[in-house]
């Protein structure tokens, strides 16, 4: 397949808004591809590399290259020519990699120019489209979409899924199936702005402490336990006291869906990333261990005895993790059976206050009555949690890519020093629309003092309203610490930069993190 048609089909999958249509333009470009594009034209369209990053920076990408007439490029070559620029290493390797970046980008034609610096540069992720992909494939091999959806959470993997779906057709999807030792695509939560929103759209929920840790699937087979990650990475080594927590439980055969967390002396918490740091440690385990000792608590049940139980209500999956797991190790939860009881809706409440008390993230509602399904499909786990806002500075705009070429979009945002100088905080282009994109790009030339051809350096005058979830400990950044998933609410042209939020109340509001 030519890089052209993927380059075309996925801005044409960008541009319309329409479910069917982009539907209908994926199971047509999957009927045409052949097998071995496959593998590259799916993480492609979800706008990741099969390479992972390749690290290659916006001096080289941002370097024009005159373009191709015509389209000659096929994505295998395309995919052959990038794994080659992963391997350049050890001295001369900048050049090596801006040679071979103007040698591919020389071949391409314009549009594939910029779908490949999107690609390249990490900015045409489109999250949503696994979902589209799904429908896609069952579009063009005539498999059923909820057949495809089940083997996609099954093999963990909507590559595999499609690989196997378009070279054996739909029968093939038979040979997915919930096995101890394989994991499967975790459930996701969305998000509701409160309780009562959250049970007035579930009905008869529990109400769960959302913790802040890292999510963790347990297989046990016997005496063979595994540990598995969010995204399905196998991390059985790392953390001991899980294997054993779960040779101690009753079920000889199982798999539970959990959470890992540690807490301080004082019984509190730890910041979420002092246990990313634990899992991640390259230290021998045993030392890490000592410094950070982790615990498992369980919240679903997916398997038990040879048992699929994906399809039981949440109430009976949860009958039989308590049957397994002993209370301690199973999340805190509240129940509200009855939705139009107003004195479970006002427990309900206590319980977020509490758990808020107690140092965790929020809660998760959860409807009794809901399978267990992967990603954040059929909205049944719903979170609430508080959201942080401050008013920071833009200190700096990047130009954008993909789409938003010609537009400043990455923002650059910095809290108050007492000096009065700013504290870079970290980088955002989430949560900008259409008409704020094109606001901003007007209105940040007018204070630009320096433009590099990426980065657009502005004078500190425009404040902006940045909702995010915490705070994390980082070494790039001069206050020791950078926003987790910062997003624009909207622009405070009413507020002046004396008044934006300063480094000292951000500090003070999360002293989990105070480096
Ligand atoms: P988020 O990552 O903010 O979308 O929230 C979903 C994540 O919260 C899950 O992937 C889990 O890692 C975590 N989590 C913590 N407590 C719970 C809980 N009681 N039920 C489900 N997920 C939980």
């Amino acid at each position: 397949m030519l890089l052209h048609r993927l380059a075309r089909v996925s801005q044409e999958v960008a541009a319309t808004s329409a479910r069917s249509r982009k539907t209908a333009l994926l199971a047509e470009l999957f009927r045409d591809a052949e097998a071995d594009d496959v593998p590259i034209v799916i993480p492609y369209l979800a706008g990741r590399l099969p390479q992972g990053r390749l690290g290659i920076g916006w001096k080289i990408l941002g370097t024009p290259v005159p373009p191709a007439e015509e389209p000659t490029l096929t994505v295998r070559e395309v995919d052959a020519r990038l794994t080659d620029l992963g391997k350049v290493s050890g001295t001369g390797s900048q050049a090596e990699r801006a040679r071979l970046v103007g040698e591919l980008m020389g071949a391409c034609t314009e549009p594939e120019q910029r779908f490949l610096l999107g690609l390249i540069g990490g900015e045409v992720r489109q999250g949503a489209l696994d979902a589209v992909a799904v429908e896609g494939l069952a579009q063009a091999t005539g498999a059923p979409s909820a057949d495809v959806r089940r083997a996609v959470m099954l093999a963990g993997s909507l590559q595999t899924v499609a690989e196997r779906l378009l070279a054996d057709g739909p029968e093939s999807l038979a040979g997915f199936r919930l096995t101890v030792g394989r994991p499967v695509q975790p459930m996701l939560a969305h998000s509701a702005s409160s309780v009562t929103e959250a049970i007035d759209k579930l009905g008869s929920c529990a109400v769960e402490e959302k913790l802040d840790g890292i999510r963790v699937q347990v297989h046990r087979d016997g005496d063979d336990v595994r540990l598995y990650t969010r995204t399905l990475d196998d991390i059985t080594d790392r953390l001991p006291e899980l294997t054993s927590a779960a040779r101690e439980l009753k079920g000889e055969h199982f798999i539970l869906d959990g959470e890992v967390i540690a807490f301080d002396e004082g019984g509190r918490p730890r910041s979420f990333q002092d246990i990313a740091g634990r899992v991640g440690s390259r230290v021998d385990v045993a030392t890490a261990a000592e410094a950070v000792p982790v615990s498992p608590v369980f919240f679903d049940a997916l398997s038990v005895d040879g048992r699929d139980l994906l399809d039981l209500p949440f109430a009976d999956r949860h009958a039989e993790l308590a049957r397994l797991v002993p209370e301690p190790m199973r999340v805190r939860r509240t129940l509200v059976a009855d939705p139009a009881d107003a004195r479970a809706r006002a427990a309900a409440e206590q319980f977020l206050a509490d758990t808020l008390k107690r140092g965790h993230e929020g809660v998760v509602l959860k409807g009794l009555d809901a399978p267990y399904s992967a990603g954040r499909r059929g909205a049944s786990w719903l979170k609430v949690k508080p959201v942080h806002t401050l008013d920071l500075v833009v200190l700096a705009a990047e130009w954008g890519h993909g789409r938003r070429t010609g537009k400043l979009s990455n923002l650059h945002l910095g809290a108050r020093n007492p000096d009065g100088s700013f504290a870079m905080l970290g980088k955002t282009f989430k949560g900008l629309t259409d008409a704020l994109l094109a606001w901003q790009t007007e209105r940040l030339q007018e204070l630009a003092v320096e433009d590099n051809g990426w980065v657009v350096t502005v004078r500190p005058e425009l404040v902006v309203e940045i909702a995010y979830d915490g705070l994390q400990r980082s070494t790039r950044y001069p206050a020791g610490v950078t926003l987790r998933f910062a997003r624009v609410v909207r622009y405070r042209e009413d507020k002046t930069p004396a008044q934006a939020d300063t480094v000292e109340t951000l500090l003070a509001a999360h002293p989990e993190v105070t480096p």
